[in-house]
C-alpha cells in the first residue's frame, strides 16, 4: 500500500510517500516557512532526477498540502496518477496524552481528543491537527491515521510515570511522565530484536535516541517500561540546547538571580542550555563539540564529558530497571554517526558487561553489532526511521479495521 506520511510543524510540513509492501520511499520533500513568507518547496524522487526545489508562498498549511499533491500527481514529474492511489495518510501527532495507546484511525471524535491534548503540546498538536484538516480537504475519502509520539510509552507502569508530587496533580491536571520519540523507540527496539534473531518478547533493550533532541528508553519484551523524557521533551538527558532533568528549585533560583521572567527562564532551559549552554554557547552540534574536544578546548571537554556522564547514568539505571539488559542500541544523528561517543559511553559501562568492538564500531555502515561477540550486553547501532514506522503503523491500523 502507498502511504503518505505527513509531519506538520507550525511553519513546516515534511512529507514522504512510502510503498509499505517493500518498505521503500517513493518520494519525499518539505514545505518550509508556512505562514511566515519566503516559502520554499522541496521534492525528491527516489531513483529519478525529476525532483525539484522552488520558492512557493505558503500562506497556510492548505496551500502546502495542495503543492505537494500537485507535485506527486503531476503528469510529468509525479509518482502517482491520482490521489486515489494513496491508500492512507499517516500523520505524526506529538501528544496523545494518556488517551492514545496506539496509532488510531482519525474520526471527528478522535480529532476532538487530539485537540484536548493540545494543552499538553501547545506548539505541536495544533499544527498536527491543521495538517490533518488540510489533507482531508484534498483527500476527503482517504483514511487518515494518527501516529503518536507518546503512544509507545503508554505501557509505562504507574511507578515509572508518576512524579513525587501530590497525586491530585496527576488526577486533576494529567501531570505525569508521557515520554516522546515513541515511533523511533518502537521501530529501533523491533529492529534490535530482529538483528539479534530473537522474538521481541524475549529481549530487554535500552534504546538511546541521540539526536538534537534525545531520549533513552528501557524496553522489556517490546514494551516501553521507562523513558527519559517526561511531562515534556525537556526532561531527561542533556540535549543540544535543552537542559534535561534538573532540580525544579533551579527555575525559581534563575528567576530570582537573573531578574528574568519565568517565560524567559524557560526559554533558556529549552534553547540556551544543554551542550550549547554548557560549552559557553560554542555550539549545539555534537560535531563541533567533538572537534573542539579533540583540540583540547576546555569548554568543549566540559560539555562533552557532562553529556556522556548523563547518558551513562541513564543507561546504568535502566539496566537496573530491566534487571539486566540484552542489548543497548544507539540511534539518531549522534547515535548513528558518532563512533567516538559510542565508545566513550560503552567504555564507562565495562563493569556492567559491555565490551565494545573498536573495529566494528569505527568501520562499517548501517545497522550492525558494534560489541564483541562475547559481550554480555550486545551493543548495536541501528538507523532510526520514524517515517517508515508511521507508515507501517498506519497499515496496521487499516488491517485491524479490515481496510487493508
Ligand atoms: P537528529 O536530530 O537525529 O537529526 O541529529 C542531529 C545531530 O546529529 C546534530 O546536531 C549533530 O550533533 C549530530 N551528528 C550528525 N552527524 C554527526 C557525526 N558524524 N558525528 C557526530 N554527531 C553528528
Amino acid at each position: 500500500m502507498k502511504v503518505l506520511v505527513i509531519n506538520c510543524g507550525s511553519s513546516s510540513l515534511k512529507y514522504r510517500l512510502i510503498e509499505t509492501d517493500n518498505k521503500s520511499v517513493i518520494c519525499k520533500g518539505l514545505c518550509e516557512r508556512i505562514g511566515i513568507g519566503g516559502g520554499h518547496f522541496k521534492y525528491e524522487i527516489t531513483g529519478s532526477d525529476k525532483g525539484y526545489e522552488k520558492d512557493i508562498e505558503f500562506p497556510d498549511h492548505n496551500v502546502a498540502v495542495d503543492a505537494l499533491i500537485k507535485a506527486i500527481t503531476d503528469p510529468d514529474t509525479g509518482v502517482v496518477a491520482d490521489v486515489s492511489e494513496i491508500g492512507a495518510v499517516g500523520h505524526r501527532i506529538v501528544h496523545g496524552g494518556d488517551k492514545f495507546t496506539e496509532a488510531t484511525l482519525i474520526t471527528p471524535d478522535v480529532m476532538d481528543i487530539i485537540e484536548e491534548c493540545s494543552d499538553l503540546a501547545p506548539l505541536h498538536n495544533p499544527a498536527n491537527i491543521q495538517g490533518i484538516r488540510s489533507c482531508l480537504k484534498v483527500m476527503p475519502d482517504t483514511a487518515m491515521v494518527g501516529v503518536f509520539d507518546t503512544a509507545f510509552h503508554q505501557t509505562l507502569p504507574e511507578k515509572a510515570y508518576l512524579y513525587g508530587i501530590p497525586y491530585e496533580c496527576y488526577e486533576k491536571y494529567g501531570i505525569r511522565k508521557y515520554g516522546f520519540h515513541g515511533m523511533s523507540h518502537e521501530y529501533v527496539s523491533k529492529e534490535t530484536a530482529a538483528i539479534m534473531g530473537k522474538d521481541i518478547k524475549d529481549v530487554k533493550s535500552i534504546i538511546c535516541h541521540l539526536g538534537n533532541g534525545a531520549s533513552i528508553t528501557a524496553v522489556d519484551g517490546g514494551k516501553s517500561v521507562d523513558t527519559s523524557m517526561g511531562y515534556t521533551p525537556l526532561d531527561g538527558i542533556i540535549m543540544g540546547t535543552r537542559c534535561g532533568s534538573l532540580d525544579p528549585e533551579i527555575v525559581h533560583a534563575l528567576v530570582e538571580k537573573t531578574g528574568k521572567s519565568l517565560d524567559d527562564v524557560m526559554h533558556i532551559l529549552n534553547f540556551e542550555s544543554g551542550v550549547y549552554g554548557l560549552s559557553g554557547y560554542m555550539s549545539s552540534d555534537m560535531r563541533d563539540i567533538r572537534d573542539a574536544y579533540r583540540e583540547g578546548n576546555e569548554a568543549a571537554i566540559r560539555a562533552y564529558d557532562t553529556y556522556i556522564y548523563v547518558i551513562v547514568k541513564y543507561i546504568g539505571s535502566y539496566m537496573a530497571v530491566l534487571g539486566g539488559a540484552d542489548a543497548i542500541t544507539f540511534t539518531a544523528g549522534i547515535g548513528e554517526n558518532s563512533s567516538s561517543l559510542r565508545k566513550h559511553v560503552c567504555d564507562r559501562l565495562k563493569g556492567l558487561g559491555v565490551e565494545i568492538d573498536d573495529e566494528a564500531n569505527e568501520n562499517g555502515k548501517g545497522a550492525r553489532l558494534i560489541s564483541r561477540e562475547d559481550s554480555k550486553v550486545k551493543v548495536y547501532t541501528i538507523p532510526t526511521d520514524e517515517e517508515m514506522s508511521i507508515a507501517l503503523s498506519t497499515v496496521e491500523v487499516l488491517k485491524k479495521q479490515g481496510k487493508a
